[in-house]
């Protein structure tokens, strides 16, 4: 399925304090995890569900690789939920903007990306797609289940 436009991603409390846990772990390297959720694309947003964490198998500060394998394997569960992959997160020890290898790979996973950089010494999260070559803003916004 190709993955729609979306403006707007959604996420619940719980899914912001476990984001914070899976970067606190991951420190000094970059976290990462994919963010399992749906779409509803007449309203252009994408919903998280759920969250994995997969390991930074590049265990760089400035970078992130994802075991394809995992991904593979993580993506056939959710699929069996109902779920598939909306979005993908990162940290940065920069700012939440992405980089050049973020853009490069952001052209195969045109998902939301969220990026989540010090700004003014804090963590901040900032959302992005890659849409048919425009790198475009996306809200975060909270939800509850
Ligand atoms: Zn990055």
């Amino acid at each position: 399925m190709a993955i729609p436009r979306i403006a707007q991603i959604q996420l619940t409390s719980l899914h912001r304090r476990q984001l914070y846990g899976i970067r606190g772990r991951a420190l000094p390297h970059e976290a990462c995890a994919l963010l399992l959720g749906r779409y509803i694309e007449k309203e252009l947003i994408a919903r998280v569900i759920r969250i994995t964490e997969a390991e930074n198998i590049a265990r760089s500060i400035s970078s992130f690789e994802i075991d394809p394998e995992l991904q593979y394997c993580i993506l056939m569960a959710a699929a069996k939920e109902g779920l598939e992959q909306v979005g993908i997160y990162h940290s940065h020890p920069a700012p939440p903007t992405p980089s050049a290898s973020d853009l490069e790979f952001m052209e195969f996973n045109p998902c939301v990306w969220i990026i989540d950089g010090i700004q003014k010494k804090r963590f901040r999260m900032k959302a992005y797609q890659l849409w048919q070559g425009f790198l475009i803003s996306v809200e975060i916004k909270q939800y509850q289940l």
